[in-house]
């Protein structure tokens, strides 16, 4: 595995691999890595003849409150990782290099950009589209791995590739839990024992939603009420920044449950620590003669 800080010589070594007829997968992070980032890892990996991965805290996706300078970091355990992950790039920019002095440019991401985590992190996804335009233009990847954990990040970038007509192809994998269903998280790092007992309560509550929805609800306000319910009780959130039932494609929010389905979307506050998540909801499929 080697070890790349310049985009240069990222760019070169991608370039060179291709031209020889061999694909390329890529997987950004920001490091601190845990068993969700190894999944996109390991199916890059099995994609793909060469694997780059990135890790960069992005600063222009933090507002100025938030947790940039705190954002947990461990590079020499990510290298490790990556390296035993069959990583073949891995690359490490500094601030500096991705954004010298001068740096002006910026990719608007449209008004999906403004819902959800848009409203609560005013910015932050003008940072992500404007990085992973960037990465995608050093790194030049036949296919991009996300995360469904950032689903609102996955069809805003979807949307740039489909809007700006790069080549990249756009895979999105699944959510990676706990054993208690906790969605792994960088950030789950700064919870306390006794809030992380809470965090839980967030799968607990969207479970929920799903079991009344396979019970053959499909009204939006009875299944958000229940889960509403259940997430105050069981994680006692500080506060709920939002929780919703939204389209599948435009995350909008929608009144029923169709047969496309819809994600059940939420972010939550736990003392200081803010954890998002969601649940794809489907109907059943009720089969000709049953009721
Ligand atoms: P991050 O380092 O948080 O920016 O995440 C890098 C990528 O990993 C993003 O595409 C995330 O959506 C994805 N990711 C983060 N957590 C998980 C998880 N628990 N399961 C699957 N993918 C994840």
């Amino acid at each position: 595995m080697r070890i790349v800080t310049r985009g240069a010589d990222l760019r070169a070594l991608s370039r060179r691999a291709r031209q020889s007829g061999m694909t390329v997968g890529f997987v950004p992070t920001m490091g601190y890595l845990h068993d969700g980032h190894l999944a996109l890892i390991r199916r890059a990996r099995s994609e793909h003849h060469r694997l780059a991965v990135s890790v960069f805290v992005n600063p222009l996706q933090f507002g100025p409150k938030e947790d940039f300078a705190r954002y947990p970091r461990d590079e020499v355990r990510d290298v490790r990782l990556c390296r035993d992950a069959g990583c073949d790039w891995f690359f490490l920019p500094r601030v500096r290099s991705l954004y010298p002095p001068g740096f002006r440019t910026t990719v608007a991401p449209g008004p999906l950009a403004d819902l959800w985590e848009g409203t609560a992190r005013p910015g932050h996804f003008r940072g992500v589209t404007t990085v992973v335009l960037k990465l995608l233009n050093l790194v030049e990847p036949d296919t991009l791995y996300l995360g469904q954990k950032d689903i609102q990040q996955a069809r805003i970038v979807q949307g740039m590739v489909r809007d700006l007509d790069l080549s990249t192809r756009v895979t999105v994998c699944p959510t990676v839990r706990e054993r208690d269903g906790l969605a792994l998280s960088s950030r789950n790092a700064y919870l306390s024992p006794a809030e992380r007992a809470r965090a839980t309560g967030m799968i607990r509550a969207m479970r929920e939603g799903r079991a009344l929805v396979r019970s053959g609800t499909h009204d939006a306000r009875a299944i958000l009420s229940l889960v509403r319910q259940t997430l105050r009780r069981e994680a006692r959130p500080d506060a709920v920044d939002y929780l919703a039932l939204v389209d599948p494609t435009t995350l909008e929010p929608i009144n029923r449950l169709d047969r496309a389905g819809g994600f059940l979307i939420a972010a939550i506050r736990i003392g200081k620590t803010r954890l998002i998540d969601n649940l794809f909801l489907k109907p059943p499929v009720r089969r000709a003669g049953s009721q």
